[in-house]
């Protein structure tokens, strides 16, 4: 028989919103925050964008030594979006869990399903809407990263993913930044406080 105390003691957040949602943004202002939260640093064959950061928005790493770490088993979960491959490292994520931390990860919504399914009863799955689609392509448009053939990739993905949404124990309207973020932060504390046991999924 399992004791208590067995299995892992973290949290995991999973936060997932459409591509130009807000979603980075949400969660570099959690990060800074005091709220004990560890960031899980995915990989991804995508090129970085203007200012982002190797290590600290993703690992950012080729095709070749994706696979490799797929076939080593390396990956908690891993998808393909846009044409390229993202992926959650386990062993941060576990070591974190150990620790009794709380582990934020930022993915989309296969991924979010699939820790889920690893982790029934210590996830806590938030996902960050778009005010509306207009808003959203105005986002898309305002980052400048994307072509505008790409842009409205993203928004016929994006309604694929707003369908999924209540599969998630929170939904959060990213309308104004400010109240989105105290919401998000409400989440974090309250979730962060109950013991992972009573949850019951
Ligand atoms: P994601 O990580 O979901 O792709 P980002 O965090 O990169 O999205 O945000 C996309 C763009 O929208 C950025 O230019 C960001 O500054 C802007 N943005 C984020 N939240 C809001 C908001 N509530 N109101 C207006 N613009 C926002
Ligand atoms: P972007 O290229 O805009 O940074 O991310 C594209 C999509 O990939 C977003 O929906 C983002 O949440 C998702 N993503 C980022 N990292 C991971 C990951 O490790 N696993 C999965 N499944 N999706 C991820």
């Amino acid at each position: 028989m399992k004791s208590k105390t067995e299995g892992p003691k973290g949290k995991i957040f999973i936060v997932s919103a459409p591509s130009g949602c807000g979603k980075t943004t949400l969660c570099k202002k959690l990060l800074k925050d005091k709220l004990k939260l560890y960031q899980s640093v995915s990989i991804t064959t995508r090129p970085p964008r203007r200012g982002e950061r190797n290590g600290t928005d993703y690992f950012f790493i080729s095709a070749e030594e994706f696979i490799r770490m797929i076939d080593a088993k390396e990956l908690l979960e891993y998808e393909e979006n846009f044409g390229f491959l993202y992926g959650t490292p386990k062993r941060a994520v576990e070591d974190l869990l150990r620790k009794g931390r709380n582990v934020l990860l930022s993915i989309d919504v296969k991924g979010a399903m699939n820790v889920r399914k690893s982790y029934p009863h210590n996830s806590v799955l938030i996902f960050v809407m778009p005010p509306s689609m207009e808003e959203l392509k105005n986002r898309l448009e305002s980052r400048e990263a994307d072509t505008a053939k790409a842009i409205s990739n993203r928004l016929k993905v994006a309604k694929q993913e707003v369908a999924c949404k209540d599969n998630y124990d929170y939904v959060v309207v990213n309308d104004r930044l400010d109240a989105a973020y105290k919401r998000l932060r409400e989440i974090i504390l309250l979730e962060g406080e109950s013991d992972a046991r009573t949850r019951n999924r």
